[in-house]
């Protein structure tokens, strides 16, 4: 049920920061009060992991990183493996991340492969899925994240447990135009009935997109709406704050 499955509001910070700004930033966040109802996390770029790690060290919020490679080490420059970011404390990374599938070519394959690798290094993947435009005009919503969600299901109750679903249409991204809470909860409800198909009770749900302190609270009212990741809104410690309080 809801009630079991504590909310979590993650901030992704995309590419943006400075060991100035993000010290700033992390500040703020360690200002606000941990509340038992809500887990809070960032999802910072690889050069600024360490500076996380010490900042955020001993608070009620953790960390993760936006990204991770699929192979375990090895011959692949630019990359960076989940034992990297373990080193680091890291407890989160995004997979699949829209960004990432569109402008670098991720498929839903390459994508359930990171998740693995994650899951192997000890970090628990946020597996993104989310339609464009497009396919949501074209009425295709529910088929495409059955699509992208296929193989990470296929790696089983064991391993689905462990990982996030992160619920983000790519035309409400950035644009400042958030899903209705009722079409959210309508695609939420059908990643849940998935998730339970594959055996997975517990998984959270988050959704993203144009979250803001604003519009937390009707998306949070939703049944299978569990937190949110959120972008923008997150790269300001009062707007985060006020969202992870919604
Ligand atoms: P946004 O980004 O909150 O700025 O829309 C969300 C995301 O892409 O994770």
């Amino acid at each position: 049920t809801k009630k079991s499955r504590t909310r979590l509001v993650m901030g992704n910070w995309k590419m943006h920061g400075s060991l100035a700004a993000n010290a700033e930033l992390l500040t703020g966040l360690r200002l606000g009060q941990a509340d038992p109802a809500v887990e809070i996390a960032v999802c910072a770029p690889f050069p600024y992991m360490a500076q996380v790690s010490v900042a955020l060290a001993g608070s009620h919020i953790s960390w993760g990183a936006q990204d991770v490679s699929a192979h375990a080490q090895g011959a692949y420059t630019g990359e960076v493996s989940a034992a990297m970011l373990a080193d680091f404390g890291c407890r989160w990374v995004l997979v699949g991340h829209s960004e990432r599938r569109s402008m670098h070519g991720e498929s839903s394959q390459l994508v359930a492969e990171k998740a693995v690798a994650a899951l192997a290094g000890g970090l628990a993947p946020v597996v993104c899925v989310g339609e464009t435009l497009a396919e949501q005009e074209a009425g295709q919503t529910a088929q495409i994240i059955e699509q992208q969600l296929a193989p990470v299901l296929a790696l089983g109750a064991q391993a689905l447990a462990k990982i996030v679903v992160a619920y983000e249409p790519v035309w409400a991204i950035g644009t400042g135009r958030t899903a209705t809470p009722e079409q959210a909860q309508q695609v939420h409800a059908g990643i849940r009935a998935s998730l339970a198909h594959a055996g997975a009770q517990q998984t959270r749900i988050l959704y993203g997109g144009s979250v803001k302190a604003s519009n937390a609270a009707s998306l949070f009212a939703m049944g299978d709406i569990d937190g949110a990741l959120v972008g923008g809104a997150s790269l300001v410690a009062q707007e985060f704050l006020r969202i992870a309080a919604a």
